[in-house]
């Protein structure tokens, strides 16, 4: 079967390869079954592979659902009784957590840092100073939102010194930018089968300190569907997922992730930062300007500003370059005209050039002067 290749400019679902989208196509099984378990099991020791994790130290916890599930789950799972959240807020993903810490009532400091540079390590410092209650600091690495990379390893050692945990969403970065659990001081990070590791949508997993997720077993339950401790300790028990699994998205996943080992986290790094490299070129060959530095990016995502000028409408470009294969996506950046170009997925740099062909064909289309202009 031949499925038509699509190239996703979007920061996920991200492009797949055939091999992958084929492995979906199984005989039924039922997930109750021993064989299917241990592919669950598989699945899971890779993933804590991925970021270089001890089984006897971290575990990877699976959840059918996107990566938001990940945020409710950590959030809620891991706050003891009595203890804050502390969470640096510097782009749309980690006001998500904010609002998930709202939604279940509980209490948080919330750390408001300009979007487009890295937070100021003294105001997380001072704010661990001056609470002796913080139970955990959470931080995205990747502000998918924006494309600012977070300096995590500095943020976990302060969390560290204060007798804190470190949770860290790295959905939009996990499988991509080379991680080391330790050394980047990670307690918890998170991530989704749609974005890294080039798999399908609707398997998401938690990946964590075995020992806190056991001392979590006493801290309040908030969720029944969405608790860290509880599924953990179901599939440790019984090789199962609570609930029904996504069957089809885990073989998906099981697929990639011999993709994943295949091309090695080096060459698959290098990979992306080419295909960013020439979104780039790109970028400057048509005057485009984006909303954030190159130094604080992080090399997944780029947010260009709209042109100012009058015939430009990003929907227009958007399906003028949709009807050729390539999918952009609006911006995340509030009161401002962005839209964004992202590196994710199964693509190299000739897919971008590709693309800018088709892009400025539909500048001209829509006679949009090139050079791009800028009033400001
Ligand atoms: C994509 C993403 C998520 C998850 O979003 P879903 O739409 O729920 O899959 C969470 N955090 C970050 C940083 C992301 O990029």
């Amino acid at each position: 079967m031949q499925v038509e290749r699509k190239i996703l400019l979007n920061p996920g679902p991200s492009t797949t390869t055939d091999t992958v989208k084929q492995a979906q196509i199984v005989p039924d099984i039922c997930p109750r079954e021993k064989e299917f378990g241990q592919v669950m099991a598989d699945i899971s020791r890779d993933l804590v592979k991925i970021v270089h994790g001890k089984d006897d130290d971290y575990t990877a916890v699976l959840f059918c659902g996107s990566g938001t599930i990940g945020i409710d789950i950590t959030l809620n799972s891991l706050l003891d009784k009595g203890k804050k959240a502390l969470v640096v807020q510097n782009g749309s993903y980690s006001k998500r957590a904010c609002e998930v810490l709202d939604a279940y009532g509980l209490p948080y400091i919330e750390l408001k840092q300009p979007i487009d540079t890295p937070p100021d390590l003294d105001v997380v410092e001072d704010a661990l100073r001056s609470n002796d209650d913080i139970g955990y600091v959470y931080m995205t690495h990747h502000e998918t939102g924006t494309g600012l990379l977070n300096p995590i390893r500095e943020v976990g050692a302060l969390a560290h010194n204060y007798g804190a945990f470190f949770i860290t969403d790295t959905t939009s970065s996990y499988a991509m930018i080379p991680i080391n659990i330790y050394e980047d001081n990670i307690d918890f990070c998170m991530a989704s089968a749609q974005k890294g590791i080039m798999g399908m949508t609707g398997l998401s997993y938690v990946i964590g300190r075995k020992d806190i997720i056991e001392k979590s077993k006493d801290f309040p339950v908030r969720s029944y569907y969405c608790n860290l401790y509880m599924q953990y300790h179901y599939f440790e028990t019984t090789g199962q997922m609570h609930f029904t699994p996504p069957v089809q998205t885990i073989y998906a996943a099981r697929q990639a992730l011999i993709e994943y080992f295949d091309e090695g986290e080096e060459a698959k790094w290098a990979r992306h930062l080419r295909v960013m490299e020439e979104i780039h070129r790109g970028e400057d060959e048509l005057g485009l300007k984006e909303a954030l530095k190159r130094e604080v990016q992080s090399g997944l995502v780029s947010a260009v500003r709209y042109p100012d000028d009058m015939n430009w409408d990003f929907d227009k470009i958007h399906d003028y370059c949709y009807e050729r294969g390539f999918t952009i996506y609006p911006g995340k950046i509030e009161q401002k005209g962005t839209f964004r170009l992202c590196a994710l997925g199964a693509i190299d740099a000739g897919d971008i050039e590709a693309f800018w062909k088709v892009f400025r064909e539909a500048l001209e289309h829509y006679k949009v002067e090139i050079p791009v202009r800028y009033d400001g």
